[in-house]
């Protein structure tokens, strides 16, 4: 995704408004200067949340979040910094250029319109009394309720070969559109529909808007299942079906079900199992592992019970676990998919399915002992080679160390071989890398009270502060690296007569939620304070006094441990007098 430019950020900063932005999402009260409300972000019976209209920044004293407008959106609604950039440049009506290389901003966004008005076309067709009938009896037959079509927006295509070609041409839309669309394709006799008499099911993006098709056979018609081509604003490997509609329920079970098809999905969203998606047919790509990492902890797979199923439950594996993602795998009967289970046995029949989905180590293990016998060494052997690549990928030391130890107890093969043979299908960069290194502590605790960080706070509380530091205190005397890390960020992006926010700062800190909500704790802290001006000085002074204090105990040391000649103690003692005078 091309970078967006600062000074477009900054702009969409300013024109947004953090009340009016949140207060979409929940009621805010007002409370003197500032706002309040429940956090959305912890459970309290207190509002403990706190928005500040002035710096256009929130913070929750409760949990400790804070941030501004994107930041909260980003949080709120699982976006990316860049998407939830968009989303408010398209709220604030600010266009964001898009680099030279892709597709220009109007480009995307007509090709954007057009699928909305396709979906439309469809779902029309669906909706028909006479043309529909057939393929909403197929949907019930199906297990799809028309509330379950309405949320996904299903749709049906014309049984002819140009119905939407021709729909188009009356709204002014070319065949060269649709097909730069995937939805036509070019004919010796003109461009026809790509998709004749199926379902359809789109393929919406993250913020539920259209950008592809998926359709499902209703004649003999082959394939069954027809997907949309890769365009502009799709490409395969990135979306997956069902977000939108599954999004907030995988964020409150921190959990989503993958199965194979549309059909798996809606059936079971219909019977209330809502945390559910589609790789969109295709094996799962490592971006659509970390999609779904934004939203869930936890991902179960339910494919097929065939061989096709347990081959993609295989190469799905290894790249959800490498994503850092716990997994556990459903078990189906052989021969029945999700949307049988649910047919069959109702809501309560899936549920069982997938509570008693199992562990990654349990299910190799199993799939491994199918295929090789370990009444015999050798097959033993091998079973551990099957399992050990998807040990090799577990992010987390400990467990991998766990995930050995069960091996070698199930085969009963000794443990410290295992591990030798894991050693050897270790990937190698994951040798060189180092072990996950633990998370640092919440920015209250590692951060020691004192004039360090009164001093940071009152300068993002008001940054041209920052200059009245100059000759008096380097940010080098400031000893918090993380404190000072903020200052010169505060310098970096503070021009002569033009100084940053807090909540400008907040966005160039915007892959970093743990600094953006130590800036709103500072704030708020700053907010304490009655006479700033005078708590800033005594803060200066302070710390200049510990630096030249540190200054003169490292030519103290210096002095101690000898100089090289006469010349140079001279010179240090001269040092250390002008110091000590002041
Ligand atoms: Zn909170």
């Amino acid at each position: 995704m091309p970078l967006i430019p600062e000074s477009i950020i900054d702009e969409i900063l300013s024109r947004a408004d953090i009340a009016e932005l949140i207060s979409r999402y929940m009621p805010l009260r007002r409370a003197g200067r500032h706002f309040k409300a429940l956090c959305p972000f912890h459970k309290e019976r207190t509002p403990s949340f706190t928005v500040n209209a002035d710096k256009q920044i929130f913070h929750c004293f409760g949990c400790g979040v804070g941030g501004n407008v994107f930041s909260f959106l980003m949080q709120h609604d699982r976006l990316t910094f860049p998407e939830a950039v968009r989303q408010l440049a398209d709220h604030v009506g600010i266009s964001i250029p898009e680099a030279a290389a892709g597709a220009s901003s109007g480009e995307h966004e007509r090709l954007l319109a057009l699928m909305e008005k396709a979906c439309i076309y469809f779902e029309r067709r669906l909706s028909e009394p006479q043309g529909g009938r057939a393929a909403r009896a197929y949907l019930q037959q199906r297990g799809v309720s028309s509330d379950t079509a309405k949320r996904f927006r299903l749709g049906l295509s014309s049984t002819g070969w140009r119905g939407l070609v021709t729909a188009a041409k009356a709204t002014q839309v070319s065949p060269e559109q649709l097909e730069a669309a995937g939805l036509v394709v070019p004919g010796k006799s003109g461009h026809y529909d790509r998709f004749r008499n199926r379902l359809m099911f789109p393929i919406q993006d993250v913020r539920g808007r259209v950008i592809g098709f998926g359709g499902r056979s209703l004649d003999a018609q082959e394939p069954k299942y027809l997907n949309s081509p890769e365009t502009a604003v799709y490409s395969k490997g990135r979306h997956v079906f069902g977000l939108p509609q599954a999004r907030e329920a995988i964020a409150a079970a921190k959990t989503v079900v993958l199965v194979e098809g549309y059909f798996d999905c809606v059936v079971l969203a219909d019977a209330g199992i809502r945390h559910v998606i589609s790789p969109l047919g295709t094996a799962l790509t490592t971006e659509q592992a970390r999609l779904l990492k934004r939203y869930a902890e936890t991902v179960i797979l339910a494919f097929d019970a065939d061989a096709a199923g347990e081959a993609a439950t295989l190469r799905g594996i290894d790249l959800v676990v490498e994503a850092g993602l716990q997994v556990r795998i459903a078990q189906l009967p052989k021969g029945v998919d999700p949307d049988d289970v649910v047919r069959n046995s109702g809501r309560a029949g899936i549920e069982a399915v997938l509570q008693q989905s199992i562990g990654i180590l349990e299910y190799l293990l199993q799939v491994g002992m199918a295929r090789h016998p370990v009444s015999t060494a050798e097959g033993k052997v091998r079973v551990a080679r099957f399992v050990l690549p998807t040990i090799a990928k577990v992010p987390d030391a400990m467990l991998r160390r766990e995930y050995v130890r069960i091996v070698a107890g199930t085969l009963r093969l000794d443990e410290a071989a295992v591990a030798e043979e894991l050693a050897k299908v270790q990937p190698r960069d994951a040798v060189a890398r180092p072990e996950k290194m633990p998370r640092a502590p919440a920015a209250s605790a590692s951060v020691p009270p004192g004039s360090e960080r009164m001093l940071t706070a009152l300068i993002l509380d008001e940054p041209a502060r920052l200059g009245a530091l100059q000759g008096r205190l380097a940010l080098e005397d400031v000893t918090d690296v993380r404190l000072q890390r903020l200052l010169s960020l505060v310098g970096e992006h503070s021009t002569p007569g033009q100084a940053t926010s807090a909540a400008q700062i907040v966005s160039r800190l915007a892959d970093e939620p743990d600094y953006a909500a130590l800036v709103t704790e500072l704030v708020a802290l700053a907010q304490t304070v009655s006479a700033k001006d005078a708590a800033f000085e005594d803060c200066v002074r302070r710390l200049r006094r510990s630096a030249t204090q540190r200054q003169l105990a490292k030519l103290h040391h210096q002095l101690e441990q000898g100089a090289k000649d006469e010349q140079h103690e001279r010179k240090l003692l001269a040092e250390y007098q002008t110091i000590q005078r002041g």
